[in-house]
């Protein structure tokens, strides 16, 4: 028995599935979750100490690699002088002030603490700001786990949103619409017919939770002008994308502006942190200036704000997004040539260091029907294969992967020559 296994019996014995984020259970693909000990650059260690080349980098945020020494000296250098405060701190005005000066559209930013609170908070303020209820999102992307954001299409998705959850009650998924995405006709469409209602349009510029699905040409700037053109509000949710894409994401990216946009995870550089922000005129919505309320004790903690700062400082390196896009160019094209190689059909999406690889006969994945109809027995097979040759990929085929300054060429060589014996395997 390994020691993870050992690990995972004794965590579901208190612990629901074992797991504090379901995902981490490896339901999907099968088998035991890796129990990880430690992390350095590119590499995770697991219990029993074996190594693995890491492509989740804790789902996005390591863009620097796991356990920069800089980022964590200044962690433990702030954590000496207490961890919380629940008052403010001048870290909290220097991170807020580099976020408003990097991203454009923003005047104002709220510090939060997951992607979860930044994106209902960001609906909330666009509910609240617009004076209506309903909201627009897309089939397959994922904004943390609010009540009015775990909503599937309902059979006229047009009217009727459905829970995808118990516990959601109907008459909130109601409020929220889900369409196609890179549909822009199938936007246009809702708004002709209730643009008046609609709130908002919240959108993964990038869809990172059903593999890695960029935007169609068009389809962002279709979201804005119908936005405009209705009164709604368009929230970018950057909590992938943000500092990955580009240093100023996908907006930056695909030129493109929001009205509020949701960060997490990297502006902690890795901690527990979220943000949302945006106009002047609409953030000022937001308690204690305006009527919207919103909150939290360990909001804008000085810990994660000092890890987030000292990342930001690191990622403006001159050409650091050039590198990890050539690398992250340079794996993908060796993996899909040892798919070609060994004859399986295999299609890859990058976008900036983000990336994802389809078990498909497809020439070009754009929509979430495509991505549900890849195949993922086989990889699941794949999974285990590359974990096998010591090679963490995210244990579910609906996740982006991701790359870091960490990796070095040696990394990416071993990763491509894992997955040439690994496919050549699969049959
Ligand atoms: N938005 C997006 C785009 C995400 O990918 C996620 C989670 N990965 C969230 C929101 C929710 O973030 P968190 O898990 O920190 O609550």
């Amino acid at each position: 028995m390994s020691k993870s296994e050992q690990l995972f019996a004794e965590a579901r014995q208190y612990i629901p599935g074992g797991v504090n984020s379901p995902v981490r259970a490896f339901r999907a693909v099968g088998g035991t979750p890796l129990f990880i000990r430690r992390a350095e650059g590119a590499y995770l260690y697991d219990a029993d100490d074996k190594r693995y080349i890491d492509y989740v980098q804790s789902w996005g945020p390591m863009v620097l690699g796991h356990a920069h020494p800089e980022v964590i000296e200044a962690v433990i250098e702030t954590a000496q002088s207490g961890l919380s405060f629940g008052a403010p701190t001048e870290l909290e005005t220097e991170l807020a002030e580099e976020l408003c000066r990097l991203w454009p559209n923003m005047d104002l930013v709220r510090f939060v603490n997951s992607g979860t609170e930044a994106t209902m908070s960001a609906i909330r303020l666009a509910r609240g700001y617009t004076g209506r209820d309903k909201i627009v999102k897309f089939e397959g992307c994922y904004h943390g786990h609010s009540d009015s954001l775990l909503v599937k299409a309902g059979s006229g998705a047009l009217t009727m949103g459905v829970p995808s959850s118990p516990g959601v009650p109907a008459s909130l998924a109601d409020h929220t619409i889900t369409l196609s995405y890179n549909d822009a006709e199938g936007v246009r469409a809702c708004f002709e017919q209730i643009g008046d209602q609609i709130a908002c349009i919240i959108v993964e510029p990038v869809a990172g939770n059903m593999n890695c699905v960029p935007p169609v040409p068009g389809f962002l700037e279709t979201l804005r002008e119908v936005c405009d053109q209705h009164g709604a509000l368009l929230i970018v949710d950057e909590v992938m994308t943000g500092f990955r894409v580009s240093l100023t994401g996908a907006q930056g990216h695909y030129g493109i502006e929001a009205d509020i946009t949701t960060l997490g995870k990297v502006i902690g550089g890795g901690m527990p942190v979220g943000a949302f922000g945006g106009k002047r005129e609409i953030m000022e919505k937001i308690a204690p200036l305006g009527p919207v309320y919103q909150a939290g004790t360990l909001s804008g903690n000085p810990v994660a704000m000092v890890a987030g700062l000292e990342t930001l400082r690191l990622i403006q390196e001159a050409g650091l997004y050039e590198k990890l896009t050539e690398k992250t160019d340079r794996l993908v094209e060796g993996i899909l040539a040892a798919a070609a190689d060994a004859g399986i059909p295999m299609t890859a999406n990058k976008a900036g260091s983000m990336f994802g690889f389809f078990f498909t006969d497809d020439a070009k994945v754009t929509n979430y029907q495509q991505v549900m109809a890849c195949n993922s027995e086989r990889f699941n097979r794949f999974f285990h294969g590359m974990l096998e040759q010591g090679v963490y990929l995210a244990p579910a085929s609906y996740e982006a992967a991701f790359m870091s300054t960490a990796h070095s060429d040696a990394d990416i060589e071993e990763t491509i020559a894992a997955a040439r014996k690994v496919l050549g395997q699969l049959g």
